[in-house]
Protein backbone atom coordinates (compact mmCIF):
# COMPACT_ATOMS: atom_id res chain seq x y z
CA UNK A 1 0.00 0.00 0.00
CA UNK A 2 2.47 2.28 0.84
CA UNK A 3 4.74 1.62 -1.96
CA UNK A 4 1.70 2.00 -4.37
CA UNK A 5 1.41 5.72 -2.67
CA UNK A 6 5.03 6.56 -2.99
CA UNK A 7 4.36 5.30 -6.74
CA UNK A 8 1.78 7.63 -7.45
CA UNK A 9 3.43 10.62 -5.60
CA UNK A 10 6.67 10.14 -8.04
CA UNK A 11 4.80 9.51 -11.32
CA UNK A 12 3.31 12.52 -10.59
CA UNK A 13 5.80 15.28 -9.77
CA UNK A 14 7.93 13.37 -12.74
CA UNK A 15 4.53 14.52 -14.53
CA UNK A 16 4.84 18.45 -13.22
CA UNK A 17 8.39 18.18 -14.79
CA UNK A 18 7.04 17.23 -18.15
CA UNK A 19 4.61 19.89 -17.81
CA UNK A 20 7.28 22.43 -16.52
CA UNK A 21 9.48 21.51 -19.80
CA UNK A 22 6.43 21.71 -22.42
CA UNK A 23 5.75 25.34 -20.73
CA UNK A 24 9.50 26.61 -21.02
CA UNK A 25 9.77 25.23 -24.50
CA UNK A 26 6.37 26.63 -25.38
CA UNK A 27 6.89 30.33 -23.69
CA UNK A 28 10.37 31.15 -23.65
CA UNK A 29 11.39 33.68 -20.58
CA UNK A 30 9.14 32.03 -17.87
CA UNK A 31 10.47 31.43 -14.77
CA UNK A 32 9.95 27.84 -12.45
CA UNK A 33 8.97 28.52 -9.00
CA UNK A 34 7.98 25.10 -7.49
CA UNK A 35 5.86 21.59 -8.67
CA UNK A 36 4.95 19.14 -6.04
CA UNK A 37 2.69 16.35 -6.32
CA UNK A 38 -0.20 16.41 -4.13
CA UNK A 39 -3.02 14.32 -2.96
CA UNK A 40 -5.19 14.66 -5.98
CA UNK A 41 -1.88 15.23 -8.61
CA UNK A 42 0.37 18.06 -9.51
CA UNK A 43 0.53 21.54 -9.87
CA UNK A 44 3.95 23.52 -10.83
CA UNK A 45 4.26 27.13 -10.28
CA UNK A 46 5.22 29.53 -13.07
CA UNK A 47 5.81 33.47 -13.79
CA UNK A 48 5.05 34.42 -16.91
CA UNK A 49 3.53 37.15 -18.82
CA UNK A 50 1.21 35.63 -20.78
CA UNK A 51 -1.77 34.50 -19.22
CA UNK A 52 -2.49 30.78 -19.98
CA UNK A 53 -5.76 30.02 -21.85
CA UNK A 54 -7.50 26.64 -22.20
CA UNK A 55 -5.84 26.78 -25.27
CA UNK A 56 -2.44 27.10 -23.98
CA UNK A 57 -3.40 24.16 -21.64
CA UNK A 58 -4.39 22.01 -24.54
CA UNK A 59 -0.84 23.14 -26.47
CA UNK A 60 1.00 22.09 -23.63
CA UNK A 61 -0.55 18.42 -23.08
CA UNK A 62 0.33 18.10 -26.78
CA UNK A 63 3.68 18.44 -26.20
CA UNK A 64 3.78 16.68 -22.88
CA UNK A 65 2.18 13.46 -24.89
CA UNK A 66 5.29 13.38 -27.17
CA UNK A 67 7.46 13.76 -24.46
CA UNK A 68 6.02 10.95 -22.41
CA UNK A 69 5.99 8.79 -26.24
CA UNK A 70 9.63 9.37 -26.30
CA UNK A 71 10.41 7.70 -22.99
CA UNK A 72 12.75 9.65 -22.10
CA UNK A 73 14.83 8.56 -18.29
CA UNK A 74 15.06 11.19 -16.01
CA UNK A 75 18.28 11.55 -14.48
CA UNK A 76 19.99 12.57 -10.99
CA UNK A 77 22.76 14.49 -10.72
CA UNK A 78 24.54 15.59 -7.56
CA UNK A 79 25.95 19.61 -7.41
CA UNK A 80 27.49 21.52 -5.15
CA UNK A 81 25.02 24.30 -3.61
CA UNK A 82 27.45 27.00 -5.18
CA UNK A 83 27.83 24.81 -8.40
CA UNK A 84 23.57 24.46 -8.50
CA UNK A 85 23.61 28.86 -7.86
CA UNK A 86 25.78 29.29 -11.07
CA UNK A 87 23.66 26.89 -12.75
CA UNK A 88 20.36 28.60 -12.36
CA UNK A 89 21.98 32.10 -12.28
CA UNK A 90 22.63 31.54 -16.17
CA UNK A 91 19.04 30.26 -16.76
CA UNK A 92 17.95 33.33 -15.01
CA UNK A 93 15.88 31.31 -12.82
CA UNK A 94 15.48 33.51 -10.20
CA UNK A 95 12.95 31.73 -7.55
CA UNK A 96 15.09 28.33 -7.89
CA UNK A 97 17.60 30.74 -6.30
CA UNK A 98 15.44 31.50 -3.63
CA UNK A 99 15.27 28.13 -2.78
CA UNK A 100 19.07 27.52 -3.04
CA UNK A 101 19.54 29.72 -0.49
CA UNK A 102 17.35 28.43 2.00
CA UNK A 103 19.26 25.06 1.51
CA UNK A 104 21.67 24.41 4.50
CA UNK A 105 23.07 21.31 2.15
CA UNK A 106 26.13 21.49 0.52
CA UNK A 107 25.13 19.06 -2.04
CA UNK A 108 22.01 19.35 -3.82
CA UNK A 109 20.55 17.63 -6.22
CA UNK A 110 19.28 18.22 -9.90
CA UNK A 111 17.17 16.29 -12.08
CA UNK A 112 17.43 16.16 -15.76
CA UNK A 113 15.47 14.53 -18.81
CA UNK A 114 15.65 15.41 -22.38
CA UNK A 115 16.83 19.12 -22.69
CA UNK A 116 14.76 20.09 -19.19
CA UNK A 117 16.80 20.87 -15.50
CA UNK A 118 15.56 21.18 -12.40
CA UNK A 119 16.72 21.98 -8.62
CA UNK A 120 14.32 18.81 -6.95
CA UNK A 121 14.87 16.25 -3.93
CA UNK A 122 13.60 13.76 -6.17
CA UNK A 123 12.47 10.75 -6.36
CA UNK A 124 11.26 10.48 -9.75
CA UNK A 125 9.84 7.20 -11.84
CA UNK A 126 12.61 5.95 -14.30
CA UNK A 127 11.51 7.71 -17.41
CA UNK A 128 9.17 9.39 -18.78
CA UNK A 129 7.58 6.73 -20.15
CA UNK A 130 6.50 5.14 -16.94
CA UNK A 131 3.14 8.20 -17.31
CA UNK A 132 0.27 5.82 -17.90
CA UNK A 133 -2.28 8.90 -18.24
CA UNK A 134 -2.27 12.43 -17.47
CA UNK A 135 -5.02 15.50 -17.79
CA UNK A 136 -4.31 19.75 -16.96
CA UNK A 137 -7.31 20.40 -14.97
CA UNK A 138 -7.07 24.13 -14.38
CA UNK A 139 -4.98 27.02 -14.10
CA UNK A 140 -5.30 29.21 -10.99
CA UNK A 141 -3.07 32.42 -9.32
CA UNK A 142 -0.72 31.78 -6.08
CA UNK A 143 1.49 33.52 -4.35
CA UNK A 144 4.83 32.80 -4.55
CA UNK A 145 5.65 31.01 -1.10
CA UNK A 146 1.50 31.42 -0.29
CA UNK A 147 2.40 35.29 0.83
CA UNK A 148 0.42 37.60 -0.55
CA UNK A 149 3.01 40.51 -0.80
CA UNK A 150 4.85 38.30 -2.98
CA UNK A 151 4.67 38.21 -6.64
CA UNK A 152 1.24 36.32 -8.13
CA UNK A 153 1.91 33.48 -10.22
CA UNK A 154 0.32 31.16 -12.32
CA UNK A 155 -0.89 27.29 -11.13
CA UNK A 156 -1.19 24.85 -13.45
CA UNK A 157 -2.85 21.88 -11.90
CA UNK A 158 -2.91 18.27 -13.31
CA UNK A 159 -3.15 14.76 -11.96
CA UNK A 160 -1.40 11.52 -13.53
CA UNK A 161 -2.25 7.75 -12.93
CA UNK A 162 -0.65 4.98 -13.52
CA UNK A 163 -4.01 3.78 -16.08
CA UNK A 164 -6.51 5.66 -17.94
CA UNK A 165 -9.39 4.01 -16.60
CA UNK A 166 -8.05 5.26 -12.49
CA UNK A 167 -7.93 8.12 -14.25
CA UNK A 168 -11.47 8.42 -15.63
CA UNK A 169 -12.52 7.02 -12.09
CA UNK A 170 -10.84 10.28 -10.77
CA UNK A 171 -12.40 12.00 -13.29
CA UNK A 172 -15.61 11.09 -12.50
CA UNK A 173 -15.25 11.78 -8.52
CA UNK A 174 -13.91 15.32 -9.48
CA UNK A 175 -17.14 16.41 -11.46
CA UNK A 176 -19.22 15.24 -8.28
CA UNK A 177 -16.86 17.02 -6.09
CA UNK A 178 -17.55 20.19 -8.12
CA UNK A 179 -21.32 19.10 -7.56
CA UNK A 180 -21.14 19.28 -4.45
CA UNK A 181 -18.66 22.06 -3.51
CA UNK A 182 -19.38 23.56 -0.06
CA UNK A 183 -19.02 26.94 -1.37
CA UNK A 184 -21.27 26.69 -4.35
CA UNK A 185 -24.40 25.39 -1.76
CA UNK A 186 -23.47 27.40 0.96
CA UNK A 187 -24.59 30.40 -1.52
CA UNK A 188 -27.38 28.82 -3.21
CA UNK A 189 -28.59 27.27 0.07
CA UNK A 190 -27.75 30.55 1.50
CA UNK A 191 -25.98 28.89 4.37
CA UNK A 192 -22.87 31.35 5.06
CA UNK A 193 -20.79 34.00 3.17
CA UNK A 194 -16.99 35.32 3.16
CA UNK A 195 -17.00 38.67 2.68
CA UNK A 196 -13.89 40.63 1.79
CA UNK A 197 -15.71 43.60 3.28
CA UNK A 198 -15.56 41.67 6.28
CA UNK A 199 -11.90 40.04 6.10
CA UNK A 200 -10.79 37.52 4.38
CA UNK A 201 -11.58 34.02 6.02
CA UNK A 202 -14.22 35.12 8.32
CA UNK A 203 -17.42 33.36 7.86
CA UNK A 204 -20.09 35.03 8.45
CA UNK A 205 -23.34 32.46 9.21
CA UNK A 206 -26.53 33.29 7.63
CA UNK A 207 -30.15 32.07 9.37
CA UNK A 208 -30.00 29.03 7.73
CA UNK A 209 -26.12 28.36 8.51
CA UNK A 210 -26.54 29.51 11.82
CA UNK A 211 -28.67 27.13 12.97
CA UNK A 212 -27.06 24.46 11.62
CA UNK A 213 -24.57 25.50 13.78
CA UNK A 214 -26.47 25.71 16.69
CA UNK A 215 -27.91 21.91 15.78
CA UNK A 216 -24.38 20.26 15.89
CA UNK A 217 -23.46 22.67 19.15
CA UNK A 218 -26.16 21.65 21.11
CA UNK A 219 -25.44 17.86 20.14
CA UNK A 220 -21.93 18.26 21.37
CA UNK A 221 -22.56 20.24 24.43
CA UNK A 222 -25.30 17.24 25.08
CA UNK A 223 -22.85 14.41 24.28
CA UNK A 224 -19.53 15.73 25.96
CA UNK A 225 -22.12 16.40 29.29
CA UNK A 226 -23.31 12.69 28.83
CA UNK A 227 -19.38 11.71 28.88
CA UNK A 228 -18.20 13.44 32.33
CA UNK A 229 -17.55 16.85 30.32
CA UNK A 230 -17.84 20.32 32.59
CA UNK A 231 -19.08 23.28 30.28
CA UNK A 232 -16.21 26.24 30.58
CA UNK A 233 -15.80 29.69 28.75
CA UNK A 234 -12.50 31.54 28.52
CA UNK A 235 -12.18 34.57 27.39
CA UNK A 236 -11.42 35.95 23.84
CA UNK A 237 -8.48 38.12 24.79
CA UNK A 238 -5.33 37.39 27.87
CA UNK A 239 -2.46 38.77 28.48
CA UNK A 240 0.64 38.55 26.37
CA UNK A 241 2.68 37.13 29.53
CA UNK A 242 0.18 34.34 29.84
CA UNK A 243 1.37 33.44 26.17
CA UNK A 244 5.21 33.57 26.72
CA UNK A 245 4.52 31.41 29.86
CA UNK A 246 3.01 28.83 28.09
CA UNK A 247 5.41 28.34 25.00
CA UNK A 248 2.47 29.98 22.70
CA UNK A 249 4.80 33.26 21.98
CA UNK A 250 8.41 31.76 20.93
CA UNK A 251 6.80 28.84 19.12
CA UNK A 252 3.30 30.03 17.22
CA UNK A 253 3.72 33.82 17.49
CA UNK A 254 3.22 33.98 13.47
CA UNK A 255 -0.19 32.51 13.83
CA UNK A 256 -1.23 35.17 16.50
CA UNK A 257 -3.40 37.99 16.77
CA UNK A 258 -1.69 40.79 19.00
CA UNK A 259 -3.71 43.82 20.63
CA UNK A 260 -3.57 46.37 23.25
CA UNK A 261 -5.61 47.24 25.99
CA UNK A 262 -4.72 50.48 27.94
CA UNK A 263 -1.10 50.04 27.77
CA UNK A 264 -0.77 45.81 28.53
CA UNK A 265 -0.63 43.70 25.23
CA UNK A 266 -3.12 40.93 25.01
CA UNK A 267 -3.35 38.05 22.30
CA UNK A 268 -6.51 37.08 20.96
CA UNK A 269 -6.43 33.15 21.43
CA UNK A 270 -5.27 31.06 19.25
CA UNK A 271 -5.88 27.86 21.51
CA UNK A 272 -8.48 27.22 24.30
CA UNK A 273 -5.90 25.41 26.75
CA UNK A 274 -4.75 28.26 28.95
CA UNK A 275 -7.57 29.28 30.48
CA UNK A 276 -8.55 25.99 31.39
CA UNK A 277 -5.62 25.48 33.40
CA UNK A 278 -6.47 28.77 35.41
CA UNK A 279 -9.51 27.08 36.08
CA UNK A 280 -7.51 23.77 37.14
CA UNK A 281 -5.48 25.75 39.46
CA UNK A 282 -8.18 27.90 40.92
CA UNK A 283 -8.55 25.39 43.68
CA UNK A 284 -6.13 22.36 45.26
CA UNK A 285 -6.53 19.17 43.47
CA UNK A 286 -6.47 16.37 45.38
CA UNK A 287 -6.09 12.85 43.08
CA UNK A 288 -9.72 11.90 43.83
CA UNK A 289 -10.64 15.26 42.14
CA UNK A 290 -9.21 13.81 38.54
CA UNK A 291 -9.72 13.22 36.07
CA UNK A 292 -11.41 16.60 35.15
CA UNK A 293 -12.88 17.11 31.79
CA UNK A 294 -12.98 20.62 30.79
CA UNK A 295 -15.05 21.55 27.36
CA UNK A 296 -15.48 25.09 25.33
CA UNK A 297 -16.83 25.58 22.35
CA UNK A 298 -14.00 27.62 22.02
CA UNK A 299 -13.80 30.73 19.03
CA UNK A 300 -9.57 31.07 18.17
CA UNK A 301 -8.18 33.47 15.66
CA UNK A 302 -5.16 32.14 13.63
CA UNK A 303 -3.52 34.10 11.20
CA UNK A 304 -3.49 31.71 8.23
CA UNK A 305 -1.68 33.94 5.36
CA UNK A 306 -3.86 34.59 2.73
CA UNK A 307 -2.34 32.93 -0.17
CA UNK A 308 -3.76 29.44 1.47
CA UNK A 309 -7.35 30.23 2.88
CA UNK A 310 -10.05 28.21 1.60
CA UNK A 311 -13.73 28.22 1.81
CA UNK A 312 -14.34 27.06 5.09
CA UNK A 313 -11.73 24.39 5.58
CA UNK A 314 -9.14 26.98 5.94
CA UNK A 315 -10.25 30.22 7.95
CA UNK A 316 -8.97 32.63 10.21
CA UNK A 317 -11.51 32.80 12.82
CA UNK A 318 -12.77 29.35 13.67
CA UNK A 319 -14.31 27.17 16.27
CA UNK A 320 -13.54 24.00 18.17
CA UNK A 321 -14.77 21.52 19.87
CA UNK A 322 -12.35 21.99 22.33
CA UNK A 323 -11.34 19.92 26.02
CA UNK A 324 -8.84 19.44 28.08
CA UNK A 325 -8.59 16.84 30.30
CA UNK A 326 -6.04 16.71 33.15
CA UNK A 327 -5.37 13.27 35.24
CA UNK A 328 -3.07 10.76 36.89
CA UNK A 329 -0.23 9.22 34.98
CA UNK A 330 -2.26 5.83 35.76
CA UNK A 331 -5.92 7.15 33.88
CA UNK A 332 -4.19 8.63 30.97
CA UNK A 333 -4.60 5.04 29.06
CA UNK A 334 -8.34 5.09 29.67
CA UNK A 335 -8.73 8.76 29.08
CA UNK A 336 -7.31 8.32 25.35
CA UNK A 337 -9.20 5.10 25.11
CA UNK A 338 -12.54 6.81 26.08
CA UNK A 339 -11.70 9.33 23.65
CA UNK A 340 -11.31 7.22 20.45
CA UNK A 341 -14.79 5.91 21.48
CA UNK A 342 -15.96 9.10 21.40
CA UNK A 343 -15.32 10.06 18.45
CA UNK A 344 -15.72 6.47 16.68
CA UNK A 345 -19.73 7.26 18.18
CA UNK A 346 -19.59 10.58 16.50
CA UNK A 347 -18.05 9.38 13.24
CA UNK A 348 -20.78 7.00 12.93
CA UNK A 349 -23.72 9.20 13.98
CA UNK A 350 -22.51 11.02 10.48
CA UNK A 351 -21.52 7.78 8.55
CA UNK A 352 -18.01 8.78 8.20
CA UNK A 353 -15.39 6.02 8.15
CA UNK A 354 -11.87 7.09 9.07
CA UNK A 355 -8.12 6.44 9.58
CA UNK A 356 -5.59 7.02 12.14
CA UNK A 357 -2.26 8.80 12.42
CA UNK A 358 0.36 9.54 15.07
CA UNK A 359 2.41 12.66 14.62
CA UNK A 360 5.67 12.59 16.77
CA UNK A 361 8.05 15.62 17.99
CA UNK A 362 8.57 18.15 15.91
CA UNK A 363 11.86 20.35 15.20
CA UNK A 364 10.08 23.42 16.95
CA UNK A 365 9.41 22.22 20.26
CA UNK A 366 9.29 22.48 24.11
CA UNK A 367 9.52 19.94 26.90
CA UNK A 368 12.16 17.16 27.60
CA UNK A 369 12.93 13.90 25.41
CA UNK A 370 11.86 11.62 27.92
CA UNK A 371 8.27 13.36 28.21
CA UNK A 372 8.10 13.34 24.79
CA UNK A 373 9.01 9.56 24.49
CA UNK A 374 6.38 8.93 27.24
CA UNK A 375 3.63 11.22 25.49
CA UNK A 376 4.01 9.50 22.41
CA UNK A 377 4.13 5.62 23.85
CA UNK A 378 1.08 6.39 25.81
CA UNK A 379 -0.89 7.48 22.72
CA UNK A 380 0.37 4.18 20.99
CA UNK A 381 -0.01 1.90 23.44
CA UNK A 382 -3.64 2.48 23.13
CA UNK A 383 -4.03 1.77 19.65
CA UNK A 384 -2.12 -1.69 19.86
CA UNK A 385 -3.91 -2.69 23.17
CA UNK A 386 -7.13 -1.79 20.90
CA UNK A 387 -5.76 -3.30 17.79
CA UNK A 388 -6.40 -0.11 15.74
CA UNK A 389 -3.98 0.40 12.82
CA UNK A 390 -2.10 3.57 12.71
CA UNK A 391 0.31 5.35 10.35
CA UNK A 392 3.53 7.12 12.32
CA UNK A 393 4.06 10.85 10.91
CA UNK A 394 7.42 11.69 12.00
CA UNK A 395 7.92 15.30 13.46
CA UNK A 396 4.42 15.97 12.71
CA UNK A 397 3.44 16.78 16.17
CA UNK A 398 2.13 20.00 17.68
CA UNK A 399 5.21 22.23 19.71
CA UNK A 400 4.00 20.51 22.88
CA UNK A 401 3.27 16.90 22.17
CA UNK A 402 3.02 14.89 20.00
CA UNK A 403 -0.82 13.46 18.46
CA UNK A 404 -3.13 11.11 17.30
CA UNK A 405 -5.00 12.48 13.79
CA UNK A 406 -7.89 11.27 12.97
CA UNK A 407 -8.43 11.66 9.00
CA UNK A 408 -12.37 11.11 8.41
CA UNK A 409 -13.13 9.78 4.81
CA UNK A 410 -16.02 11.47 3.40
CA UNK A 411 -18.50 10.25 0.34
CA UNK A 412 -15.78 10.80 -2.31
CA UNK A 413 -12.95 8.83 -0.12
CA UNK A 414 -11.35 11.80 0.13
CA UNK A 415 -9.55 12.48 3.50
CA UNK A 416 -9.99 15.70 6.31
CA UNK A 417 -8.52 16.26 9.25
CA UNK A 418 -10.58 16.36 12.23
CA UNK A 419 -10.07 15.17 15.73
CA UNK A 420 -7.25 14.59 16.89
CA UNK A 421 -5.92 14.10 20.54
CA UNK A 422 -2.79 15.65 21.87
CA UNK A 423 -1.02 14.14 24.90
CA UNK A 424 0.93 16.84 26.80
CA UNK A 425 3.57 16.93 29.78
CA UNK A 426 5.23 19.74 29.58
CA UNK A 427 1.96 22.60 29.63
CA UNK A 428 1.05 21.36 33.10
CA UNK A 429 4.89 21.69 34.05
CA UNK A 430 4.89 25.20 33.05
CA UNK A 431 2.15 26.44 34.96
CA UNK A 432 3.02 23.97 38.12
CA UNK A 433 -0.57 22.40 37.60
CA UNK A 434 -0.40 19.75 40.83
CA UNK A 435 -2.72 17.39 42.82
CA UNK A 436 -1.95 15.72 46.03
CA UNK A 437 -2.12 12.21 45.91
CA UNK A 438 -2.63 9.47 48.14
CA UNK A 439 0.48 9.97 49.59
CA UNK A 440 -0.15 13.45 50.40
CA UNK A 441 2.57 14.51 48.56
CA UNK A 442 2.23 17.20 45.12
CA UNK A 443 2.12 15.40 41.72
CA UNK A 444 1.80 16.66 38.31
CA UNK A 445 -1.23 15.69 35.91
CA UNK A 446 -0.90 15.08 32.12
CA UNK A 447 -3.13 16.67 30.12
CA UNK A 448 -4.94 15.91 27.10
CA UNK A 449 -6.12 17.96 24.64
CA UNK A 450 -8.42 16.82 22.41
CA UNK A 451 -10.97 18.01 19.25
CA UNK A 452 -13.68 15.47 18.29
CA UNK A 453 -15.04 17.73 14.94
CA UNK A 454 -12.51 19.72 15.24
CA UNK A 455 -13.12 23.03 13.77
CA UNK A 456 -16.82 23.50 13.25
CA UNK A 457 -16.38 25.68 10.17
CA UNK A 458 -14.23 22.83 8.47
CA UNK A 459 -16.38 20.58 9.57
CA UNK A 460 -20.00 22.17 8.71
CA UNK A 461 -17.83 22.23 4.91
CA UNK A 462 -17.24 18.74 5.02
CA UNK A 463 -20.75 18.10 6.26
CA UNK A 464 -21.99 19.97 2.93
CA UNK A 465 -20.22 18.28 0.55
CA UNK A 466 -21.10 14.57 2.42
CA UNK A 467 -24.47 15.59 2.35
CA UNK A 468 -24.58 17.53 -1.03
CA UNK A 469 -26.66 19.88 0.59
CA UNK A 470 -29.34 17.60 1.63
CA UNK A 471 -28.84 17.43 5.44
CA UNK A 472 -30.79 14.34 7.57
CA UNK A 473 -33.46 15.48 9.04
CA UNK A 474 -32.55 16.32 12.11
CA UNK A 475 -29.65 18.72 10.58
CA UNK A 476 -31.57 20.26 8.46
CA UNK A 477 -32.36 24.10 8.94
CA UNK A 478 -35.49 23.73 7.04
CA UNK A 479 -37.46 20.52 8.14
CA UNK A 480 -40.46 21.21 6.27
CA UNK A 481 -42.33 23.73 3.92
CA UNK A 482 -45.90 24.38 3.96
CA UNK A 483 -46.71 24.85 0.05
CA UNK A 484 -50.61 26.38 -0.32
CA UNK A 485 -52.65 25.06 -3.92
CA UNK A 486 -54.47 28.14 -4.15
CA UNK A 487 -54.71 31.76 -2.13
CA UNK A 488 -57.92 30.17 -0.56
CA UNK A 489 -56.03 27.68 1.69
CA UNK A 490 -53.59 30.36 3.14
CA UNK A 491 -55.89 30.29 6.46
CA UNK A 492 -55.80 26.81 7.13
CA UNK A 493 -52.35 26.74 6.05
CA UNK A 494 -51.15 29.33 8.29
CA UNK A 495 -52.43 27.21 11.24
CA UNK A 496 -51.01 23.97 10.37
CA UNK A 497 -47.57 25.78 9.86
CA UNK A 498 -48.15 27.78 13.39
CA UNK A 499 -49.37 23.81 14.80
CA UNK A 500 -45.55 23.19 13.16
CA UNK A 501 -44.11 25.68 14.31
CA UNK A 502 -44.81 24.93 17.71
CA UNK A 503 -44.04 21.35 17.50
CA UNK A 504 -40.65 22.44 17.34
CA UNK A 505 -40.57 21.78 13.89
CA UNK A 506 -38.16 24.41 11.72
CA UNK A 507 -40.80 25.06 9.33
CA UNK A 508 -41.34 27.83 6.48
CA UNK A 509 -44.33 28.53 4.51
CA UNK A 510 -44.39 29.45 1.01
CA UNK A 511 -47.79 30.99 0.13
CA UNK A 512 -46.78 32.75 -2.74
CA UNK A 513 -49.73 32.94 -5.61
CA UNK A 514 -47.44 30.50 -7.98
CA UNK A 515 -47.87 27.25 -9.49
CA UNK A 516 -47.16 23.81 -7.00
CA UNK A 517 -44.74 22.14 -9.42
CA UNK A 518 -42.94 25.39 -9.46
CA UNK A 519 -42.86 25.78 -5.99
CA UNK A 520 -41.88 22.26 -5.13
CA UNK A 521 -39.22 22.51 -7.61
CA UNK A 522 -38.16 25.40 -5.56
CA UNK A 523 -37.98 23.24 -1.98
CA UNK A 524 -36.51 20.73 -4.03
CA UNK A 525 -33.63 22.55 -4.89
CA UNK A 526 -33.63 24.19 -1.32
CA UNK A 527 -33.12 20.26 -0.36
CA UNK A 528 -36.24 20.83 1.80
CA UNK A 529 -36.57 17.32 3.68
CA UNK A 530 -40.67 17.50 3.71
CA UNK A 531 -42.98 19.50 1.76
CA UNK A 532 -46.43 19.59 3.11
CA UNK A 533 -48.49 20.53 0.49
CA UNK A 534 -51.87 22.28 1.99
CA UNK A 535 -55.45 22.34 -0.83
CA UNK A 536 -58.98 22.60 -0.77
CA UNK A 537 -59.49 18.52 -0.15
CA UNK A 538 -56.96 18.95 2.68
CA UNK A 539 -58.42 21.83 4.46
CA UNK A 540 -61.96 19.87 4.08
CA UNK A 541 -60.65 16.75 5.57
CA UNK A 542 -58.09 18.45 8.36
CA UNK A 543 -55.14 16.45 6.51
CA UNK A 544 -52.25 17.59 4.89
CA UNK A 545 -50.64 16.00 1.55
CA UNK A 546 -46.61 15.59 2.35
CA UNK A 547 -43.60 15.25 -0.46
CA UNK A 548 -40.13 14.19 0.42
CA UNK A 549 -37.59 16.20 -1.49
CA UNK A 550 -36.84 12.84 -3.34
CA UNK A 551 -40.27 13.44 -5.38
CA UNK A 552 -42.06 10.89 -3.71
CA UNK A 553 -45.36 12.06 -2.59
CA UNK A 554 -47.53 10.59 0.46
CA UNK A 555 -50.29 9.87 0.87
CA UNK A 556 -52.91 12.02 2.30
CA UNK A 557 -52.53 12.24 6.59
CA UNK A 558 -53.51 14.00 9.80
CA UNK A 559 -50.88 16.45 11.48
CA UNK A 560 -50.72 14.29 14.22
CA UNK A 561 -49.55 11.28 11.97
CA UNK A 562 -47.22 13.46 10.16
CA UNK A 563 -45.90 14.45 13.38
CA UNK A 564 -45.59 10.57 14.58
CA UNK A 565 -43.87 10.10 11.33
CA UNK A 566 -40.96 12.55 11.15
CA UNK A 567 -41.00 12.10 15.22
CA UNK A 568 -38.05 9.67 15.08
CA UNK A 569 -36.62 11.25 11.68
CA UNK A 570 -35.93 14.68 13.43
CA UNK A 571 -34.10 13.78 16.88
CA UNK A 572 -30.63 13.76 17.19
CA UNK A 573 -29.81 9.45 16.23
CA UNK A 574 -28.50 7.92 19.71
CA UNK A 575 -24.70 7.43 20.31
CA UNK A 576 -24.29 3.75 20.61
CA UNK A 577 -22.20 3.79 23.68
CA UNK A 578 -22.03 6.31 26.59
CA UNK A 579 -19.41 6.98 29.27
CA UNK A 580 -19.70 7.28 33.00
CA UNK A 581 -18.86 10.48 34.47
CA UNK A 582 -16.49 9.56 36.88
CA UNK A 583 -13.81 6.82 36.99
CA UNK A 584 -11.87 7.07 40.34
ZN1 LIG B 1 11.40 16.98 -9.28
ZN1 LIG C 1 -5.23 22.69 23.92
Amino acid sequence: MQKETDFLTRLRHSTSHVMAQAVEELFPGVKLAIGPATQDGFYYDFDCERTFSPDDLAKIEARMRQVIAQDLPFIREEYSKEDAVVLFKERGEIYKLEILEDIDNDAVSIYRHDDFTDLCRGPHVSSTGEIGAFKLLSVAGAYWRGDERNKMLQRIYGTAFPTQEEMDTFLARLEEAKRRDHRRLGRELDLFSINEEAGAGLVIYHPKGAILRWILEDFERREHLKRGYQLVIGPQISRLELWKRSGHFDNYKDYMYFTQVDDQEYVLKPMNCLAHMLIYKSSQRSYRDLPLRYFEMGTVHRHERSGVLHGLPRVREFTQDDAHILCRPDQLHDEIEGILRFVDDVMNIFDFSYELEVSTRPAKSIGSEEDWEMATKALRDVLDKRGLPYEVNEGEGAFYGPKIDVKLKDTLERKWQCATIQCDFSMPERFDLTYVGQDGEKHRPVMLHRVILGSMERFIGILIEHYAGAFPLWLSPVQAVILTLTDRNIPYAAQVYQHLLQEGIRVEKDFRNEKLGFKIREAQLQKIPYMVVVGDKEEQTKTVAPRKRDGTALKGMTLQDFLAMIGEERGVPKTTRQEGGDRT
